[in-house]
């Protein structure tokens, strides 16, 4: 990359706008995925600003990768010999509207602060993940985030109204409808959702905000045998009215995990089981809707789908149980390991998993281990797969055993996490080949030098 391209950019961006070096290594950070060494880290204030980044790099044909809070789980944003375009100034509320039910920030907000911002307004953005204090609203629409609350709310896809983009050339498309129903044409938005900075860098958006819930149920239950776990999603999600929030599964394996030394949780019943569901509702009025949450439960007892149950009856015990859920760093203890995210239908799931369970025992006897847990509301499930190395081999072999039965099933070698680099040969395992050809040919159409995050995605 030539010196005299870095020079305009820092004369457009001004002060601090442009890191090189040292100070761009220290950018060159991230906890969950690989990122390399960028050329520089630019850091636009506005849009405009972003759009003269893209026509600088594009005139220059400099590729470039855009960055949230680089948190991502497939190494979207590796940046090797790229330049980095950091959102992290532009994180600026710029609305919520309480009648309307939206806000409307800047892709550089942090999750948890348009959260709190809206739950100011007694207002709630319903999407909750684990990396809410560092993910940003860019980057949870770039990746089309899903988390805890999909059963209830759906992806990020579902909350979005409006937003605007930056594409290659600097081209601005803004696109920020605050309205629910708007059937004017093609719905542009939906490009820049989930597609991973491949197509267009997002700036501002706008998001639909939901009534916030005044009551809060949450139980920890045990469950003897796979078959009762779709029965009871459909009790549940009948029973409680349209107020079921998470129904998350996990195996016992990971159970054990989580609820012995040297894990801090410990489990809320005092026998084992096969598999586990945290289930919650969020509804309205707290006393009538935990009663209809405990008879729903004892209904569903009665009539074989739960084993046990344990009902939190504090905010304490809530939260221990969804540490229990969220404590996945417990399964390192099985290292070396991968992590997988797919998707399938519920009636597929048990024997999917059993079916990988002795794939995996079998090819590696010793060492091989699965872990399963999941948000089976959604037919998303995370695997880990302990092996004995993490080389490129072993890799290779893991991904034909987990991702290859799902070719057969029509299910997704992605569910929320994306494609970026991680799962880019593997693409067309999920998609026909007409459908990676419209995605190559949209490629081209709004980035034809290939400048925006090249190597992800397609
Ligand atoms: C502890 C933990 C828990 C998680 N739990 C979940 C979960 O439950 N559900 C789930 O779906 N995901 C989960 N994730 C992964 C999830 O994808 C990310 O947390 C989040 O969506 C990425 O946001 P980010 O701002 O960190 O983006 P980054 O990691 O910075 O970027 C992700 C991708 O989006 C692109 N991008 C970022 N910003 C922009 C922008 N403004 N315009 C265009 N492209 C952009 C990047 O180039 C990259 O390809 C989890 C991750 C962690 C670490």
């Amino acid at each position: 990359m030539s010196d005299a391209l870095l020079d305009t950019l820092e004369a457009e961006l001004g002060a601090g706008g442009v890191l090189t070096g040292e100070a761009a290594a220290e950018k060159a950070v991230s906890g969950w995925s690989r990122i390399g060494s960028p050329i520089a880290v630019v850091r636009p204030s506005s849009t405009e600003e972003v759009s003269a980044v893209l026509r600088l790099c594009n005139e220059a044909r400099q590729p470039i990768t855009p960055w949230g809070g680089k948190t991502g789980l497939v190494h979207g944003i590796f940046s090797n010999d790229m330049i980095a375009l950091s959102l992290e100034r532009m994180d600026q509320i710029e609305e919520v509207d309480p009648l309307g039910k939206t806000l409307t920030a800047e892709a550089g907000c942090i999750l948890q602060t348009a959260c709190e911002a809206a739950e100011e307004h007694d207002l709630l953005l319903p999407l909750d993940l684990g990396a809410r204090g560092s993910a940003m609203l860019g980057g949870v629409i770039s990746t089309n985030a899903g988390g805890n609350r999909v059963v209830k709310y759906g992806m990020m896809r579902d909350m979005v109204l409006g937003l605007e983009a930056v594409l290659a050339d600097g081209t601005v498309i803004s696109s920020m409808n605050h309205l629910i129903k708007n059937n004017t044409g093609y719905d542009l938005k939906q490009l820049f959702i989930g597609s991973e900075g491949t197509l267009g860098v997002v700036t501002r958006a706008v998001v639909r905000l939901r009534q916030m819930p005044h009551s809060q149920d949450t139980a920890w239950i045990g469950v003897d045998s796979f078959d009762a776990l779709p029965r009871l999603l459909r009790h549940l999600d009948k029973g409680l009215a349209g107020n079921l929030s998470a129904f998350e599964v996990m195996w016992k394996e990971y159970v054990d995990l989580v609820t012995n030394a040297p894990a801090l949780g410990r489990s809320p019943l005092q026998e084992t089981w096969p598999l586990y569901v945290l289930v919650e509702q969020q509804g309205g009025e707290q006393e009538a809707d935990s009663a209809r949450f405990e008879e729903v439960l004892m209904q569903a007892m009665e009539q074989g789908m739960i084993a046990d149950a344990a009902i939190a009856k504090s905010q304490a015990e809530r939260n221990a149980m969804w540490e229990l859920r969220d404590d996945v760093g417990q399964t390192s203890r099985n290292w070396p390991i991968y992590n997988y995210d797919v998707s399938l239908r519920i009636p597929h799931m048990e024997h999917y998993v059993e079916q990988v369970r002795a794939a995996v025992t079998a090819e590696w006897p010793e060492k091989g281990t699965l872990t399963v847990f999941g948000h089976m509301g959604d037919g998303n499930l995370h695997l880990i797969a302990g092996v004995p190395d993490r080389t490129p081999e072993t890799k290779k072999r893991l991904n034909e055993i987990i991702y290859g039965p799902l070719r057969a099933l029509g299910g997704s070698v992605s569910a929320e996490h994306g494609i970026g680099i991680e799962k880019r040969d593997y693409l067309s395992w999920s998609r026909s080949e007409s459908e990676v050809g419209l995605m190559r040919l949209l490629k081209a159409t709004l980035d034809p030098n290939g400048i925006l995050n090249p190597g992800k995605v397609l």
